[in-house]
């Protein structure tokens, strides 16, 4: 952001308020008539107690006058006391209303904007492609965004028109103490500008410095997760990495610290001697009024009104002041969600429902992708095709590509140079959803649900989530069925451990259990198994890939394994090596090639003799 580098002091002393238009915003389209209601009892609360203390000068007076006058006159000032005590009571009733009515706004603006932060930061997750997720800094973003959605833009709003009242507040009380002099005002201005612009200061400042430093914070908070979450605790026990990884803490924090550390002597330095500034002016003009009063320039009750006056007044600085100290933090976090909401996300432009040949099944033609930071090819011009009714095996070691072949025929990722095509339309010609609703897929990281086990294995299909037989049939081709059966409440049993009365599963039933969902996809024409089974016994591997293969006649399968039992039932095998096709064929071909599938299946042939 430009104006947060910006070297113009000016716009450094302003870029503190540069979310607080964002964050009015958010508010106003959260609710219009609450934000109103706001804005008009801040007012109200920003112009009454000086106008409270005008009336108290006036109340003196009158006491004053009717201790000097005698007779009718006396009854007429007794008469004005008692007024001018109706009209503070009256004041002070109209301005605790509105502190309360703002106290009553905040408080349900709070819970309606918390939920409209969160359901905008959602919305916008759902737009998001797998890239945004796989980008740590913009991961983070979400992740921070989310933190403290609920507390933060209310908090800066509150702020902003705190500071707003209080402003008001110092502009009224300036206009009541410009008929005593011109000059005081002039004074006072003068002494307090400096703190409030020094306060602004320092807040930018250690917003940019929290800003910079945000891959540290990062860090930390990620060692907090593994030292502290079930699934690393497991490790950080037995590998006693606690000491480690508490050290690397505390030294993150001793460099955050010196700086911190800095900033806060500085600030407390200037903001102690830029306060006694203030408050020698507001003591010299107190001074000064007295002295007025004395020479019988001003009455006894004015002079009360004006003392009344500057206390409110220096107080309405000292709150402006702890206002804008504050803020700094509501922008971290404004800055951070709009950059979050306004990243821009590729739109999917595809509308097409049906290829013009749906017998052409899936082809590739010299497809290539790098990652985006990464200066090798994933996949580097990769060519094949699959007709309906095939099964495709695909072999290779460990980052050879084989994922990522799955995940841009899966339009998780576009291709950097080639086509992909199935039934014979470009990929981005399909409409995303038509597309998605044609391929099952199950990868080694498959989910692992919270929820009863009926909707684990139901939402492979949405539409048929209640439909028990085709669960059941789904649960029996994933060789799920038998251990659920065993299940204190069979399919209606919740599963993790995230809520009362879960089961946790071990690694192969989860996997069982992701397999069936891939079989619930029974309306797929591809169906993709990425090495969801490696926890799998090798007999049961088999035998769900042959109820895979089974499926239907002209259904696409593709499955990735390490396991050449499996790999050789299927129709036609590709061996990828540095994102490239090596060898394909069926397994007898590649057999008779004797190249590197050969003695791949041969080492593991050996290892099972
Ligand atoms: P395989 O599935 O064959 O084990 P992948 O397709 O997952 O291999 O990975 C191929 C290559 O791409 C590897 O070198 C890996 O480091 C890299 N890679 C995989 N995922 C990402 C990612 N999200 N970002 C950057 N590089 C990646």
């Amino acid at each position: 952001m430009d104006n947060q580098e910006s070297t113009n002091p000016a716009r450094k002393f302003l870029s503190v308020f540069q979310y607080s238009k964002v964050a009015i915003e958010i508010v106003w389209s959260t609710s219009a008539a609450l934000t109103i209601v706001m804005a008009i009892s801040t007012l109200v609360a920003g112009v009454l107690p000086a106008a409270i203390a005008s009336v108290g000068g006036l109340f003196v007076d009158a006491v004053a006058s009717a201790f000097q006058q005698t007779g009718a006159a006396a009854e007429q000032a007794r008469n004005d006391v008692l007024f001018y005590v109706f009209i503070e009571l009256g004041l002070v009733v109209v301005m605790t209303g509105a502190q309360r009515l703002n106290t009553v706004c905040q408080s349900i603006l709070r819970v309606l904007l918390g939920n409209k932060i969160n359901v905008m930061i959602l919305e916008k997750a759902l737009t998001l492609e797998l890239a945004h997720f796989e980008d740590a800094e913009y991961y983070d973003k979400l992740v921070r965004a989310r933190r403290e959605a609920s507390s933060r833009p209310l908090s800066l709003v509150i702020k902003t028109f705190d500071l707003l009242r209080d402003i008001i507040a110092l502009i009224t009380i300036g206009i009541f103490l410009f008929q005593f002099s011109p000059w005081a005002v002039g004074l006072l201005a003068v002494a307090g500008v400096p703190a409030f612009i020094a306060e602004a200061k320092f807040s930018g400042e250690a917003f940019r410095i929290h800003r910079r430093r945000s891959a540290e914070r990062r860090m930390q908070i990620y060692l907090e997760m593994v030292l502290t979450r079930e699934d690393g605790v497991k490790e950080v026990k037995l590998l006693q990495l606690g000491k480690l990884f508490l050290q690397r803490y505390v030294d993150i924090f001793r460099n955050i610290y010196k700086e911190d550390r800095n900033l806060v002597l500085r600030r407390g330095f200037w903001g102690y001697v830029l306060g006694l500034l203030a408050s020698a002016a507001f003591y010299f003009a107190y001074g000064w009024v007295g002295f007025a009063a004395i020479a019988g320039a001003i009455t006894i009750g004015q002079m009360t009104m004006y003392i009344a006056q500057f206390r409110l007044g220096q107080n309405a600085v000292t709150n402006s002041l702890t206002a804008v100290n504050g803020m700094y933090e509501d922008n971290l976090y404004l800055s951070n969600l709009t950059e979050y909401l306004e990243h821009k996300v590729p739109e999917q432009t595809g509308n097409q429902e049906i290829g013009p040949d749906p017998d052409d099944g899936i082809r590739f033609e010299g497809v290539s992708f790098t990652y985006p930071g990464s200066n090798s090819p994933a996949l580097n011009n990769v060519s094949l095709h699959i007709k309906p009714g095939e099964s495709l095996a695909i072999v290779g070691e460990n980052g050879s590509g084989k994922t990522t072949l799955i995940k841009l025929l899966t339009r998780l990722y576009t291709p950097v140079s080639g086509k992909i095509f199935l039934e014979g339309l470009e990929l981005k010609e399909w409409d995303i959803e038509i597309l998605r609703r044609k391929i099952g897929v199950i990868f080694q990281d498959f989910a692992r649900y919270q929820l009863i086990v009926g909707e684990n294995i139901g939402i492979g299909d949405v539409e048929d989530i209640e439909e028990e037989p085709l669960i059941e049939e789904a649960a029996r081709k994933g060789m799920a069925d038998v251990f659920v059966k065993d299940l204190p409440r069979s399919y209606k049993t919740q599963l993790g451990t995230w809520f009362k009365d879960g089961k946790e599963l071990s690694g192969g039933q989860w996997q069982k259990i992701a397999l069936s969902r891939a079989f619930m996809r029974s309306k797929a024409d591809i169906l993709i198994l990425d090495e969801p089974t490696a926890a799998i016994d090798a007999r049961a591997e088999a035998e769900i890939f042959s109820h895979f293969r089974d499926l239907t006649a002209n259904k696409i399968s593709i499955i990735i394994s390490h396991r050449f039992s499996t790999v050789r039932m299927a129709d036609h095998i590709i061996v990828l090596e540095h994102g490239e096709i090596q060898e394909e064929g069926s397994h007898i071909e590649l057999l008779a090639n004797e190249g590197q599938y050969a003695t791949l299946f041969n080492l593991q042939a050996q290892g099972y003799q």
